[in-house]
């Protein structure tokens, strides 16, 4: 199904031609009415003028993650504050969140992103979608949901965790299509399985899947364990949120709503644009985005692209399952985590040394676990236990409500840590995905 093949199935050239006009009035915008991009242009010496084809867009500077922290929370706003129906902020972060400020029309092109996203999974206004990512400041939650709306599908705000009442929900009222992190969508398929329930035996038969890095492997056995077919999708909160590129039934690469998104792959060292089919970092311009569109953002995500007609019928920008990050950012169950948070929080509880390890798997379960071990100061070790409990205790306590993930300690003592010589090893990733 294609939802809008308008934009979906346009000619390159018209395509581009509506870019580059886009793309034109996005930076005499910024200039006209962003302090900060006016400052960034005028530094990197460029005009709005100057933007004279979509090639000139490597003249333009990029913007990255502290930008927007820096800006926090309205400073990036290109249009009045009265004009934004709706705030959202990047999962998990302890300093300060990345904001993403919608108007009404950001609003409906977020659900047309998403109505595209669903179509490419075959959902349409007879579809059951039962929406498992967490709403709220998290984008994966309410982007789903206005999506199946637009689409005219029954929706089923579930929201994540409650497993339970997530499987009774799913028989009862015939769900057809999830939206989770596949991680969640195997977790699940076990749990129905213990509680007697055999997946199969349900009416589900697509899942949207996204916000976390996964592999074919775990795509096969999300795929068998429901008898359903699962697809890739991908968004980040910067850009809009989930939306931005999804999988079509060919399951080959995402289709990246390009009349809404410029791509770009650039080599992360130099900046320079890399070209079609060499693996580098995404980079998104926003192209009608009017409450906080962005230039030209790194997204640290490390991917390549492709051009064609796909089999589906679509001609837009494919960018393959991602490779990884190009930063040290952890995804742990879809929330984003950076060693160094969990770093500022150890510094300021009393009795650790900033020492520590952050050893991540996938048990039994499917769903990441993290033990955090911590170097604890000489005394500590020689007094009793209690203490020693009570420590553990709060730093759990404090990452939880710090990071927003619940993690496991483990408290070591001094110099059991290796140090390596240069950056230290602050992580260890077991989780085969
Ligand atoms: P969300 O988790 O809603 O997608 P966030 O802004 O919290 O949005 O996180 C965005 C990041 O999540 C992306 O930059 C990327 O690293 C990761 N991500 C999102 N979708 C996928 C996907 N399908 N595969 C791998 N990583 C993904
Ligand atoms: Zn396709």
């Amino acid at each position: 199904m294609i939802w809008n093949p308008q934009y979906e199935c346009q000619g390159a050239e018209e395509r581009r031609l509506l870019q580059l006009a886009r793309l034109k009035n996005l930076v005499e915008t910024l200039y006209s009415r962003v302090p900060f991009y006016k400052a960034k242009l005028d530094s990197a010496g460029v005009h709005p003028r100057d933007v004279k084809s979509l090639a000139d867009i490597a003249k333009l500077p990029f913007t990255v993650k502290d930008d927007l922290r820096e800006t926090y929370p309205y400073g990036l706003l290109a249009c009045p504050q009265a004009e934004i129906e709706e705030v959202h902020m990047s999962s998990g972060t302890t300093g300060v969140p990345v904001v993403d400020a919608y108007t009404r029309f950001d609003i409906e092109c977020w659900e047309e992103g998403m109505a595209r996203t669903l179509s490419g999974a075959g959902a349409t206004r007879h579809d059951t979608v039962q929406v498992a990512y967490g709403y709220g400041l998290f984008t994966g939650g309410l982007g789903a949901h206005y999506g199946a709306k637009r689409v005219g599908a029954t929706v089923i705000p579930m929201s994540s965790g409650n497993t339970p009442k997530q499987l009774m929900v799913m028989r009862d009222f015939g769900t057809t299509v999830i939206a989770c992190t596949p991680s969640y969508a195997l977790f699940l398929a076990e749990e129905a399985k213990e509680s007697g329930l055999d997946p199969k035996s349900l009416k589900l038969r697509a899942g949207c899947f996204g916000a976390e890095p996964w592999s074919e492997n775990m795509r096969k056995q999300i795929e068998a364990a429901w008898g359903i077919d699962a697809y890739d999708i991908y968004g980040l909160t910067e850009i809009t949120g989930p939306g931005v590129a999804f999988e079509c039934e060919c399951k080959d690469g995402m289709h990246v709503s390009e009349d809404l998104f410029y791509p770009e792959i650039i080599d992360p060292e130099s900046g320079r644009p890399l070209p079609d089919g060499e693996k580098g970092e995404l980079v998104f311009t926003t192209l009608v985005k009017e409450g906080t569109p962005l230039l030209r953002y790194r997204t640290r995500d490390v991917t390549f692209i492709t051009r064609g007609t796909c089999a589906c019928g679509r001609t837009t920008a494919k960018i393959h399952r991602l490779f990884g990050r190009t930063d040290d950012m952890l995804i742990i169950r879809g929330v984003n985590v950076f060693p160094s948070q969990i770093e500022h929080a150890l510094i300021e509880i009393e009795g650790t040394d900033p020492n520590y390890l952050i050893v991540l798997d996938r048990g039994e379960s499917h769903l990441d676990e993290v033990e955090l071990q911590v170097e604890v100061k000489k005394e500590l070790f020689t007094d009793e236990t209690r203490s020693l409990e009570s420590l553990r205790n709060k730093i759990e306590a404090v990452m939880k409500s710090k990071l927003g993930i619940q993690l496991k300690v483990k408290l070591v003592e001094p110099k059991t840590i290796e140090r390596s010589i240069g950056k230290a090893k602050r992580v260890i990733d077991r989780r085969k995905i």
